[in-house]
């Protein structure tokens, strides 16, 4: 019998349904053409990962490659999500010098992916601060996967607040292109005020950090967002969540028929107010950590299946902007994340006895849903890319300098963390990208992955 696949994947696959123990799958001219049991069939390549679990490329669905370096960011990011096992990056508009703000820009920001991703990149686009929202339709049309807005100012032109009436608008106009729109929901008032209060107070030591951006600076950003949501007809998403609340609040919009979801980072599923103060500038990152009761609480919003997905928000700010000098304000705020995003989350899974399908469910089946990019991506099943994360079961200690990304981005808050699993293999569009040592992929593997449809996903069963 001759060779009919160019790649066959041996292992404990990690499908839709369950686990599938001693498996394989089949990926010819880039998709999945067959799965299986046993002995596996003829195939040019054989990957074989028998002991191992092989999940579904991970799907980022929350990252900035662009925030500390522009355009260029996209190729140290996307190394590090090959070696990651994260085979499709989100990517945030927010890049310096020019946020993605209309379609002229967002092109560029495609051939600059076709240039230097290593890795599958689906494209974020915002508005400007004034006069943007004649941009939406446009940049829908341009393969745009969600846009993403800001209730909280952190820089005028590249990451700004919208204000309330050109918010109404925006969600408007992108209600009729049937793309989410995902929002930074902290209430800037409030913040700014705290923080205000906190300097003059002489307060800057890193708690302070958690102290002037509580909960109820989310919640409150969160009612208006859902509002205008319910009144415009659009889909409102929280771009990330610290607080169970957040979930309750998307699921009472829910069920009072709008479209309302939230995602959460991966850093409040475990990270806590402690780690800000061991951490200090390296644990700094919006919304904050929260308390140890309030993970627990999220950990049950995500059981209950309230969740949208988990993300990383990866920022790969440069070391120097995150030490902190004795003033937490003046710290960068965000987290690399990218490297340690599956091992971490499997790790998680373990160590809390859930199952590790959650990791497949919540990071790549559920974000390629959400942002319009499912079935190309997101699941092991007939007819998807042939994208796979396979992770090796065992006892590892996580060491930031193994970090493939610029040299000031190899820092990380996971440092040094055990790791019950670590990224055997990467496999990309059926072509192994990463062998657990070395990336093989190269600036220009990864491509542009347009919005597949624009049919609105809110979670549910599936
Ligand atoms: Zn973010």
């Amino acid at each position: 019998m001759t060779a009919s696949f160019d790649l066959v994947v041996r292992g404990d696959l990690v499908l839709p349904e369950g686990i599938s123990r001693d498996s394989w799958v089949a990926v010819t001219d880039e998709k999945i053409v067959a799965i299986g049991q046993g002995e596996p069939p003829a195939a040019k390549a054989l990957a074989d990962h028998r002991g191992r679990y092989v999940f579904p490329g991970l799907v980022d669905g929350h990252m900035h490659t662009g925030s500390a370096v522009g355009f260029p960011g996209i190729e140290g990011a996307t190394l590090s999500a090959a070696a990651g096992g994260v085979t499709t990056v989100c990517d945030m508009p927010y890049d310096i010098p020019k946020p993605i703000t209309n379609a002229t820009i967002f092109k560029e920001k495609v051939e600059a992916v076709h240039k230097l991703a290593h890795v599958d990149v689906a494209l974020y686009a915002t508005i400007t601060k004034h006069d943007g929202v004649g941009e939406i339709a446009a940049l829908a049309d341009a393969g745009a996967c969600s846009f993403k807005l800001s209730t909280y100012e952190y820089d005028p032109v590249r990451f700004p607040r919208i204000d309330h009436p050109t918010m109404i608008q925006a969600f408007a106009e992108i209600a009729k292109t049937g793309l989410m729109v995902g929002v930074h929901n902290e209430d800037e008032e409030l913040v700014m005020q705290l923080t205000a209060q906190a300097k003059a107070e002489g307060k800057t030591d890193p708690i302070m950090h958690c102290r002037t951006r509580p909960p109820l600076a989310e919640s409150m950003a969160n009612l208006e967002i859902f509002e205008i949501g319910m009144e415009t007809g659009a889909h409102a998403h929280l771009a990330h969540s610290s607080i169970a609340r957040g979930f309750e609040q998307a699921a009472q919009y829910r069920a009072e028929g709008g479209l309302a979801s939230g995602e959460t980072c991966i850093q409040y599923l475990c990270m806590t107010e402690e780690d800000v103060v061991r951490l200090e500038g390296f644990g700094k990152c919006n919304p904050p950590f929260r308390t140890a009761d309030e993970v627990e609480r999220v950990w049950e919003a995500l059981e209950n299946g309230d969740i949208a997905y988990v993300s990383t928000d990866h920022a790969p700010w440069q070391r120097e902007k995150k030490v902190n000098k004795g003033d937490i304000f003046a710290v960068g705020a965000g987290l690399t994340g990218m490297q340690t995003f599956a091992p971490l989350m499997f790790s998680l899974l373990v160590e809390r006895g859930l199952p590790v399908e959650f990791m497949a469910r919540y990071c790549a089946e559920r974000p390629a849903r959400f942002h319009g990019l499912y079935p190309k991506k997101g699941a092991i099943r007939l007819g998807c890319d042939g994208d796979f994360c396979v992770i090796e079961p065992g006892d590892f200690v996580f060491d930031e300098a193994t970090i493939q990304d610029r040299p000031d981005a190899r820092w990380s808050p996971w440092h040094g963390r055990a790791m019950k699993g670590r990224v055997a293999a990467t496999i990309l569009r059926g072509l192994p990208i990463f062998d657990g040592t070395t990336v093989s992929a190269k600036p220009g593997s990864g491509q542009f992955v347009p919005r597949q449809h624009r049919e609105t996903y809110t979670g549910g069963e599936f």
